[in-house]
Parts: C-alpha cells; sequence; structure tokens
C-alpha cells in the first residue's frame, strides 16, 4: 500500500522516554522508514567520508557535532530513502537551528514535516529507566533491575558474565542529558508549535507495547497513518 508523500513525522521526548525502541516498532508495524540519528552518525563515521571523518574528530574530542554537520548527514540520509510509505525522524532534530535547516531542506521538495509525536513521562520515570539499566559486557543483552532483572543476581542469564551499568546511564550523566533536552530540544517543540505543526502527545509512562498502541491510535485517527486490519 503506497501512499502519496506519506506520514513525515519527527519523534520527540526527553532520554528515557522509548522514543528509539517506540519508532522501531511504528516503523515495522506501519512500514515507515526509521531514521535514527544516533545509527545515522555511527554510519557515516565508520563509511570514512569526507563528513564522517569531520564528525570524528568532533566525537573523538568529546565535543558536541554541529548542528550544520548534524544536519548535513539527516538530510543526505532522508533523501537516500524511499519513504513513499512515510518516514519516521528520531532523535532529530535536537535544536532549533536544526529544524529550520531541515525545514529549509524540506521545503524545497515540497515535504514538511506533518506531526511532532512527542513521548512524555515523569522525569522520576525517565531517570530510573535509565539508572536502572544493566549490560552484559560480553553478549551485550540488556536488562533492567525492575523490569526485565536477570535470574542472578547481576549476573548475565545466557553467558554469565558479571552486568555492568554503562557510564552514560548513571544518576548524574541522566541529569545532564536531561538538562541538555530541557535547554536544546524543548524549544524544537515550541518551534514546531508555532508552525502550526500538529502536536502528539503521548503517556509514556506504561509499558512499551501499550505507548506504541496510544501513538498508533492517535496518528491513526487524524489520518497520518492508514489502520491495519485487525481481527473483529
Ligand atoms: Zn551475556
Amino acid at each position: 500500500m503506497v501512499r502519496s508523500g506519506g506520514a513525515r513525522i519527527v519523534m520527540m521526548g526527553p532520554p528515557g522516554a522509548g522514543k528509539g525502541s517506540v519508532s522501531e516498532r511504528l516503523a515495522d508495524n506501519f512500514g515507515l522508514v526509521h531514521l535514527s540519528s544516533g545509527d545515522i552518525l555511527r554510519a557515516e563515521r565508520a563509511s570514512g567520508s569526507e563528513l564522517g571523518e569531520k564528525l570524528k574528530k568532533y566525537m573523538d574530542a568529546g565535543e558536541l557535532v554541529p548542528d550544520e554537520i548534524v544536519t548535513e548527514i539527516m538530510i543526505k540520509a532522508i533523501s537516500q530513502q524511499d519513504s513513499s510509505n512515510g518516514l519516521l525522524l528520531d532523535g532529530f532534530p535536537r535544536t532549533v537551528q536544526q529544524a529550520q535547516r531541515l525545514g529549509e531542506a524540506l521545503d524545497k521538495i515540497a515535504l514538511p514535516i506533518q506531526a511532532v509525536l512527542l513521548l512524555d513521562a515523569p522525569e522520576e520515570v525517565l531517570i530510573r529507566r535509565i539508572t536502572g539499566r544493566r549490560i552484559c559486557p560480553k553478549c551485550g543483552r540488556v536488562y533492567h533491575v525492575d523490569t526485565m532483572p536477570p535470574v542472578n543476581d547481576s549476573i548475565c542469564d545466557l553467558c554469565g558474565t558479571k552486568l555492568i551499568q554503562r557510564d552514560d546511564d548513571t544518576e548524574q550523566v541522566v541529569h545532564e542529558r536531561i538538562c541538555l533536552y530541557h535547554q536544546e530540544t524543548e524549544p524544537v517543540i515550541e518551534y514546531y508549535h508555532k508552525l502550526g505543526t500538529r502536536m502528539i502527545k503521548v503517556d509514556a509512562d506504561a509499558p512499551i507495547d501499550e505507548v506504541v498502541s496510544r501513538a498508533a491510535d492517535r496518528l491513526t485517527r487524524i489520518g497520518l497513518l492508514e489502520s491495519k486490519e485487525r481481527p473483529a
């Protein structure tokens, strides 16, 4: 089923809201192209391209990658995809400047962003979700102390290795990430609001299946996604 143009949606929300996993599920269920800025930047970096080399310099120095470089890479990725079924941007735009540059690029091809899907949850829920994560350093399996604990305390079920907490998942780093979100990314919501872009706010303080179904229902109801046939 090909929709002319397809839905173009920006996924937004604070760290820990579940943007990545919700995007993946929505993309699978509705045949949308899911572009995660994290994945795309990592791939560009690994490609050894000129842009990738620039990216590497900033990342290796632990600096934020400038908006124009992020935007250039993301717009290139968008233009390389057949998004006739729809497009879901995840992790981008992260700043108002990125949103403006994206807008200019999409206006040229007359395919503006149609909706912002905003996942929202109380800050203590976000913090608990992230700080409770434990990872197996050997096989990469991800656990959570509350929702998906290993059978034996802090030992990987699959390979018996002692689980670790990633540096990014510690309480201090999570606070910094949430602060950065308030400062730099929340203004993007305001930017789209002023443009008159549809804003769909979904309560993300729920299991992922529920969050996906809430988001899908809302997007279907306003005609951005086509509802799938359901058993009666
Ligand atoms: Zn393991």
